[in-house]
């Protein structure tokens, strides 16, 4: 077993590895975005790290769609589903975000993760943030897992990155 380059633990191997966001077929608006296809990363082959950001966006729009797909009220589904984060810059007041729950691996993760099989449970009444990021065609950590997982000559190695 080769140490972590990063002098990180070693984490076990994930028990599944499904869908956590498709490829982005289609933008919010059903459009094909422009560099289908292209993308540098993939994240069929992610456990998920972007869903362990603290402050994910729950923007009023975001909640009203979280509150068809449960069929709850606005007010409800912000409730149950959101709390308030933190002020970034540029920002009058503290956003709505997605409420988080424990991760093995990230130490904190959306609660819509499903923290086995690594998906999105809600992945049809996402928020929009979710939707669009990571905005551009490569992603930082994917590129990261990638080395980590040649390093490691482990095509499963969960390479660990703290948001916290
Ligand atoms: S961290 Fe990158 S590769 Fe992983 S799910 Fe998010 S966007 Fe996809
Ligand atoms: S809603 Fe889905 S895609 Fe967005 S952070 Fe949560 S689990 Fe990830």
């Amino acid at each position: 077993m080769m140490r972590c380059l990063t002098g990180r633990r070693r984490v076990p191997k994930v028990r599944a590895r499904l869908v956590l966001r498709v490829a982005k077929i289609k933008n919010r608006s059903g459009e094909k975005v422009f560099f289908v296809g292209k993308e540098k990363y993939n994240c069929l082959k992610c456990p998920g790290y972007c869903c362990s950001y603290p402050n994910i966006h729950a923007k009023p729009k975001d909640i009203r769609r979280l509150a068809e797909h449960f069929k709850v009220s606005e007010e409800e589904a912000e409730k149950r589903y959101t709390e308030k984060g933190f002020k970034e810059k540029g920002m009058k007041k503290a956003p709505r975000v997605l409420r988080h729950q424990k991760d093995e691996h990230f130490g904190s993760i959306c609660w819509f993760f499903d923290t086995d099989k690594r998906r999105c449970t809600i992945y049809e009444a996402r928020p929009e943030i979710c939707r669009e990021y990571p905005g551009r065609k490569r992603c930082g950590y994917y590129e990261f897992l990638k080395f980590e997982r040649d390093a490691q000559e482990d095509p499963d190695y969960i390479a660990i990155t703290n948001n916290y």
